[in-house]
């Protein structure tokens, strides 16, 4: 609890009801509203949610930890399921290399990341060793087994997880949660907002006429960006040169047999496709660039893949709008969701960040006694971690090796990427410490080494071999232990189906 000092700022208010707008009246309710701000939510009947967004990082446990929210409360009315990492199919057509997958990294990793980290470095020197991820991660074994993340009876070693849930679902828990809790709902349009003489916003104007004033304005509308962007005229930094996939067909397909405990992310011939199980269904989607695949072509390409063609499932199709505001918090307007950037969700962190800049925002805002004193370094930092994100998710393409369309050969192709990313496949390529640049670079905190790994060596990126070149018997050994260690691990947690019974 946060205790407030400034006579001005006593009203904050939320225009946007999508699953941003509710975590941050979640959040905001939390830290703030014992102290004496009273939280009011503005969203529009008719204009409809986004209505995808269904993986998440491990962040999301740590945003109901904060609640004091279970995973039994919340999880059943979500159809949500447990997420151990993402699968990535046919990104690489390196022989032995096809398929990688990347585990959110664990405490219980130290015992088997480091044989991966020194196979990698042997592997790039030439040696002939496995340096494929698959092996070294307790995590990767799980989701191959469609197994939880949960232990049977205690647990005994510590992993990381995520989830899967339906978005909209999501919504309406948090929706309900949060007035329950106080927050004050009005299901109304905004139709424009009006300035205080100084340029802050004073209050926005409702369609019925009526004015809701507020000391703080948090823009959760989503891609309009009705305040941030509309109203304050905040620039856009586009990410389009780097990352050129800006549409999306979201299709559900029924449940399997078995439901995995991974996201399954294949690449297409001109994007990717997600694949996302929930417990009553399959959440599917192909992201792609209209600049290379009209919609259409998309869509019958994703029904073929899902055997879909008869078209009873309906498809939605999705714009997207790629990149990030120079400000988040400009005046006394933040904006948080879709309406501050979005990076494509290859790696599902739109609400890792969301939560990020509501918490990073709730520190910077209280430590400057709710004035604008460090929204400067606050809005630095948060730029910073989405031009971290990008970069890792830039890599995927910029690395890619598919030779199938122009589009794949477009990305590999791209000379736009930062100079940051360019130092990181300097390095690996040139064998040196990845590990030792990342933190040079200070960019450990977005994707740490071991992810940068999982990437590169997932992808198969080595030079060849030589026939002068052997084994080396001494990280063979040791891969025979971690093997069994990951093995005697794995069978200590439920299967996937059986944690997901809350009853
Ligand atoms: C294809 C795709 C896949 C994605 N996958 C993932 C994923 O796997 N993981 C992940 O974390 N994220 C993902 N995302 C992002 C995720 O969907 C969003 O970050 C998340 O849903 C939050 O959206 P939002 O609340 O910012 O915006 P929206 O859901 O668009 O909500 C906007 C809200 O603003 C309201 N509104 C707008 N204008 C007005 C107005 N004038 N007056 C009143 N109300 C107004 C609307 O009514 C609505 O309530 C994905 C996004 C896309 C496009």
């Amino acid at each position: 609890m946060v205790t407030i000092n400034n006579p001005n700022m006593k009203k904050i208010v939320i225009l946007g009801g999508g699953t941003a707008g509710w975590m941050a009246a979640n959040l905001l309710q939390h830290y703030l509203a014992q102290s004496g701000f009273t939280i009011s939510l503005v969203e529009s009947p008719d204009i409809p949610t986004v209505g995808v967004g269904e993986g998440s990082t491990p962040q999301l446990r740590q945003f109901f930890n904060t609640l004091g929210i279970t995973e039994q409360e919340w999880m059943p009315s979500c159809n949500a399921t447990y997420k151990n990492g993402i699968s990535f199919e046919n990104w690489s057509d390196k022989p032995g290399f096809e398929e990688y997958f990347h585990a959110f990294p664990s405490a219980t990793d130290r015992q088997t990341a480091a044989g991966f980290l020194q196979n990698c470095m042997a592997r790039r020197r030439g040696y002939n060793v496995d340096a494929h991820p698959n092996r070294y991660f307790l995590s990767a074994t799980l989701a191959q087994q469609a197994l939880s993340p949960k232990p049977i009876g205690q647990a005994t070693v510590a992993i990381n997880y995520a989830y899967h849930f339906d978005s909209v679902l999501l919504g309406k828990y948090l929706a309900k949660l949060a007035i329950n809790n106080g927050v004050n709902h009005i299901q109304a349009k905004c139709e424009k907002a009006h300035n205080h003489v100084n340029g802050e916003i004073k209050s926005i104007e409702l369609h019925t006429g009526e004015q809701i004033e507020g000391d703080l304005f948090i823009d959760c509308s989503g891609f309009r960006s009705v305040l941030l962007q509309q109203h304050l005229a905040e620039k856009f930094t586009s990410y389009q040169d780097v990352l050129f996939n800006d549409s999306a067909i979201a299709m559900p397909s029924n449940s399997e047999n078995v439901i995995q405990s991974q996201t399954l992310s294949t690449a297409l011939s001109n994007g990717w496709a997600w694949q996302i199980p929930l417990t009553n269904r399959i959440g599917n989607g192909y992201v792609y660039s209209s600049e290379f695949i009209s919609a259409d072509q998309a869509e019958q390409e994703l029904r073929t893949k899902l055997g879909l063609l008869d078209h009873a499932n309906s498809a939605k199709r999705l714009s997207m709008k790629i990149g990030r505001v120079q400000q988040h918090w400009a005046k006394n307007c933040l904006a948080v969701g879709l309406s501050q950037g979005f990076i494509e969700p290859l790696e599902a962190t739109a609400l890792h960040l969301v939560q990020e800049t509501i918490e990073s925002f709730v520190g910077a805002f209280s430590a400057g006694n709710f004035t604008q004193q460090h929204q400067q370094q606050f809005n630095h930092r948060i730029n910073a971690r989405f031009d971290g994100i990008r970069d890792y998710i830039v890599c995927h393409y910029k690395i890619n090796s598919r030779d199938d369309s122009e589009y794949w050969r477009a990305n590999r192709h791209n000379s736009n990427i930062s100079d940051s990313l360019q130092n990181i496949l300097q390095c690996w390529d040139q064998g040196g410490d990845i590990t030792a640049e990342i933190n040079r670079q200070q960019i450990a905190a977005y994707y740490p080494a071991v992810s940068w790994h999982c990437l590169l060596g997932g992808y198969g990126r080595f030079p060849e071999l030589s026939n002068a070149q052997h084994h080396n018997p001494t990280t063979n050994e040791n891969l025979q232990h971690i093997d069994g260690f990951i093995q005697q691990c794995a069978s200590g947690f439920q299967p996937h189906a059986s944690a997901l019974k809350f009853g």
